[in-house]
């Protein structure tokens, strides 16, 4: 729906490759990984060895630098809107409504904590590498998101993978995302009295957020197998499935029986 409405991201979904079957983000996760490999050696790069440098007053400053860098959520929005057209699953168009407006925000938290690495006189070598490494890890953490959207179908039976990469994806920014920022955030302001961007009340509603989710995983939307089918359901689905699952069973037993009945009937004319 957006993706038509926005001219770029037409110009996306026309480079990317369109799976025949149908599923629309079977290459948004290989094109995000394929990214933040070149990406992350590149700020680690940048800001390990002249960040600090970059003269104020010249046409490539640290504000260019950021600006720059504040490319990567963008890119991300385009690159899951250009194929979000296609499936009509209303579960699936949630999901990408909910995860552009995370990730896009905790790519922009890891722009802005990069930023206390232009002036590192008042960070020490610990900080510093704590804030490069977690900003990189943030990089790439959406390839878990984008392959939950290739891997789940999001079928409106609850029908689910028994596996969940969504959960993986949550835990993971919970522990390597708004945790360690949350913190690094409030030693910086304890420690060296820094100014602390207003993006630590977003570490705190993230990890809010983060073990509502966990919550509502374990409570709703585990992967249950049903014995009959051998398939895996949402938790709050499989009482719905099973009932389904065996009068289907029983039917199909009772036509095999009927069958049988007709063919030893034939064999007795
Ligand atoms: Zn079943």
């Amino acid at each position: 729906m957006l993706s038509s409405s926005i001219p770029i991201c037409g110009l996306f979904r026309g480079w990317l490759v369109k799976n025949p079957k149908g599923n629309d983000f079977t290459a948004t996760y290989v094109a995000w990984l394929s990214y933040a490999v070149h990406f992350v050696p590149q700020v680690v790069t940048i800001f390990e060895v002249f960040a600090d440098e970059l003269d104020k007053d010249s046409f490539l400053n640290p504000n260019f630098l950021k600006l720059t860098l504040s490319i990567t959520p963008m890119i991300f929005v385009c690159l899951v809107y250009s194929h979000h057209k296609s499936r009509e699953s209303f579960a699936r168009k949630t999901y990408v409504q909910i995860l552009v407006s995370s990730v896009t925000l905790d790519l922009f938290d890891s722009v802005e904590m990069l930023e206390y690495l232009f002036d590192k006189k008042f960070i020490s070598s610990s900080v510093e590498i704590a804030i490069i490494l977690f900003s990189s890890i943030n990089f790439c953490l959406p390839v878990l998101a984008l392959y939950e959207l290739k891997h789940n179908e999001f079928r409106e039976t609850g029908q689910v993978p028994a596996v969940s990469f969504k959960l993986l994806y949550v835990l993971s920014f919970l522990c390597f995302v708004n945790v360690p920022f949350l913190a690094i955030r409030a030693y910086l302001w304890h420690a060296f009295k820094l100014d602390v961007s207003i993006l630590i009340a977003k570490n705190i509603l993230g990890i809010y957020f983060g073990f509502a989710e966990i919550y509502e995983y374990y409570s709703e939307t585990m992967p249950t197998r049903c014995d009959s089918c051998n398939e895996t359901f949402a938790k709050s689905h499989i009482k719905n499935h099973i009932k389904a699952c065996i009068s289907t069973t029983d039917q199909v037993e009772t036509e095999g029986s009927d069958e049988i009945h007709e063919g030893q009937q034939k064999t007795y004319l």
